[in-house]
């Protein structure tokens, strides 16, 4: 910012350590910092000053700042209620605060400003004016949103597995642990579908490893899509394992669910030249349903879940194994 120096203010000589008390000095000193001095009197709310750097940050010039009105018109909205009721109340209490929020600009955008108040008083202790500074923080902000947003983003990446895109190990565990305590406390049924895809080392075997991979990534999605609801997961389980999660969903619904991926998997028409089971990639299905009981364990609902699986494998593959077909 470039504010023009009054040489004069320092003309006068004082010892080192002292500014003397020339108003000239301390305006000049005020008005050529980046931080804009303001001062309300408390008992007219009017704008006894405010520094003339003000302008150029917000575009409303010096002397449209007259009550303490255009100070709050000029609060962004959704900041508008909290900030002032804040300031209003500290002031009351005569306690020296700061607030961050967005001041509108006068092109109609936003600059995120953070006000230091000290409140003055009186010898009787009253409340006499606010004295401040504002600062221009949009770039602590910019900064800390972007952070923001590579946290979260990270967060996503952590759950997610990286050859798919379906959900991990991790967040179905997490989510898991969290619809059994839910539906243990409303006692509602928790289903779990297991699926394994058929002979698939000899898929990787005859195809190759790349393919193999892309075979997987088809049979993400096309399981994606069967579990529908918003509270169902649909994760990668293990290596050419994938599970699903269906809170408040019982016996016969599940059922129907996993019957729905195995055929998913099988309508993608995947060539598999060395399954013992058919001509294309298939999956077997274990499914179970659980009304978590105070002393059940959640580790024992998903061996169930896999002793269901590993039937499916040992009744010829491409079948779901449910307690209605145990
Ligand atoms: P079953 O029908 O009994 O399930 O037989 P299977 O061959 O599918 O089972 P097995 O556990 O013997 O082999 C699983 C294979 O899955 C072994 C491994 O090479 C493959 N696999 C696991 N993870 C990946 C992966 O990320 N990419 C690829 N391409 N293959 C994988
Ligand atoms: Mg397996
Ligand atoms: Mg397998």
């Amino acid at each position: 910012m470039n504010l023009p120096l009054n040489n004069e203010a320092f003309s006068v000589r004082q010892p080192l350590g002292e500014l003397g008390d020339d108003p000239a000095l301390y305006k000049t000193l005020l008005e050529s910092t980046l931080a804009i001095p303001w001062k309300i009197d408390w008992a007219s709310m009017r704008f006894a000053y405010i520094g003339p750097q003000i302008e150029p940050l917000l575009g409303w010039a010096q002397d449209s700042w007259v009550s303490v009105e255009d100070w709050t018109s000029r609060i962004h909205p959704d900041d508008r209620d909290y900030v002032v009721n804040f300031c209003v109340s500290q002031s009351l209490a005569g306690i020296d605060h700061e607030a961050d929020y967005r001041a509108l600009t006068k092109d109609k955008g936003y600059v995120w400003i953070r006000d230091v108040v000290h409140v003055v008083r009186n010898e009787a202790g009253e409340v006499e004016s606010l004295i401040g500074f504002m600062f221009d923080i949009s770039e602590r902000k910019r900064i800390e949103h972007e952070l923001l947003k590579m946290q979260k983003k990270l967060e996503a990446l952590s759950f997610e597995d990286g050859l798919t895109g379906s959900a991990n190990r991790r967040l179905f565990d997490q989510r898991l642990a969290a619809e059994w305590k839910s539906a243990r406390a409303a006692q509602e049924p928790l289903s779990m579908v297991l699926l394994d895809i058929d002979h698939f080392k000899q898929y990787n075997d005859f195809y190759g490893h790349v393919q193999g991979d892309e075979c997987l990534m088809k049979v993400a999605a096309a399981l994606g899509l069967a579990g529908s609801r918003l509270r169902d997961l649909v994760a990668r389980y293990g290596g050419e394992e994938f599970a699903l999660l269906l809170p408040d969903t019982d016996e016969a619904e599940a059922l129907a669910i996993a019957e729905k991926c195995r055929e998913a998997v099988e309508a993608l028409q995947i060539p598999h030249a060395r399954s013992g089971c058919g001509a294309v990639v298939t999956v077997s299905v274990g499914v179970g349903t659980v009304i978590p009981p105070d002393d059940g364990q959640v580790r024992h609902f998903c061996e169930a879940v896999d002793k269901r699986l590993y039937a499916a494998k040992q009744a010829g593959r491409n079948r779901v194994v449910s307690t209605f077909s145990a």
